[in-house]
């Protein structure tokens, strides 16, 4: 992952570093490989712009410039800005003491809710804690099922009514039966479409406002690039995020995604989905992603 950022940003630091002290057109040069190398990884031009604007002010001051090493402090500035772009963190559920948590998660068709949904399940049970699946996928045929299956793989309860067609009447039963069974989280796992559609905002708006999630979660994948962003953005228009989570990272994605998604929803990247597996989800961590990327 993050191959051509991080073969973009050694280049630049590499010939940065063959120079010994810098010139402040060296350093500017370094600079413009850094841009370059964002712009290649799919990074939204806005996000790029400013973490520029950010990079080159400290980058150019005189200390660095005349420092003994400028092209290592320019990898720790380049490495701090993005460590404060990508954070603050904040990985807690925010479980509430009494009642059942809701978390609903949204996002387009295919974006990994439905195997989220499992990885979520899988990480409360390691903690001791119940949860209960949702199956509010009505669009999918098979979203139904492939939920059932994920349940009996974990031994998790799932709440399904494929005679219901409102979603909101389902979350509900879903919710009534997470109470009365003690389950303390319920995970509502909602239809995506291929592309942003009304239809699909107001069925979630209306999920959001009747059922109140205490929790919504943003599921992206990663390896869309820009198209993240103008889905993100638009999600994030139509309903109040409390978080992202970003899947599909263990592939050759570009991690650009997630420096825009960060920057248009402003909520943070809660988790990253690295493979489909439901072990394979990592808390997310901004120092550990901005190392990756100037590895
Ligand atoms: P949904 O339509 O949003 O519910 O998406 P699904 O959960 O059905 O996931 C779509 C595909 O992506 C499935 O084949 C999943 O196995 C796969 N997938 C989900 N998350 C990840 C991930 O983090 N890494 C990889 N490699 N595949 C994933």
């Amino acid at each position: 992952m993050f191959e051509s950022l991080s073969d973009g940003l050694q280049g630049a630091f590499k010939s940065l570093s063959g120079k010994g002290k810098l010139t402040e057109s060296n350093m500017r040069e370094g600079l413009e490989l850094v841009k370059q190398s964002l712009l290649d990884a799919d990074v939204s031009y806005s996000v790029i712009e400013e973490f520029m604007s950010h990079v080159s002010e400290r980058a150019l001051g005189k200390r660095v410039l005349l420092s003994l090493r400028p092209h290592e402090e320019l990898v720790r500035i380049v490495h701090d800005e993005l460590v404060s772009l990508l954070g603050p963190v904040d990985t807690s559920l925010h479980l509430k003491k009494d009642g059942p948590t809701i978390i609903m998660l949204c996002g387009l068709q295919g974006s990994g809710k439905t195997t989220t949904c499992g990885k979520l399940a899988q990480l409360l049970l390691e903690e001791n804690i119940k949860p209960l699946l949702v199956a509010a996928d009505l669009q999918r045929p098979a979203a139904i099922e492939q939920l059932h299956v994920i349940g009996r793989q974990l031994n998790v309860p799932v709440y399904s009514d494929s005679e219901n067609k409102n979603p909101v009447q389902v979350c509900k039963a879903g919710v009534d039966k997470a109470n009365a069974e003690d389950a303390r989280v319920v995970i509502l796992d909602t239809a995506g479409r291929l592309a942003i559609d009304d239809e699909l905002m107001a069925e979630l708006q209306r999920i959001d406002k009747r059922v109140s999630p205490d929790q919504v979660y943003l599921v992206v994948d990663g390896m869309t690039g820009q198209d993240a962003v103008q889905s993100a953005g638009a999600f994030n228009e139509a309903l109040e995020l409390d978080g992202v989570v970003m899947t599909k990272l263990d592939g050759d994605a570009r991690g650009g995604a997630l420096l825009s998604v960060k920057h248009v929803t402003g909520v943070p990247i809660k988790f990253m989905g690295t493979g489909e597996h439901f072990d394979a989800l990592e808390p997310f961590r901004p120092d550990g992603m901005a190392s990756r990327i100037l590895q």
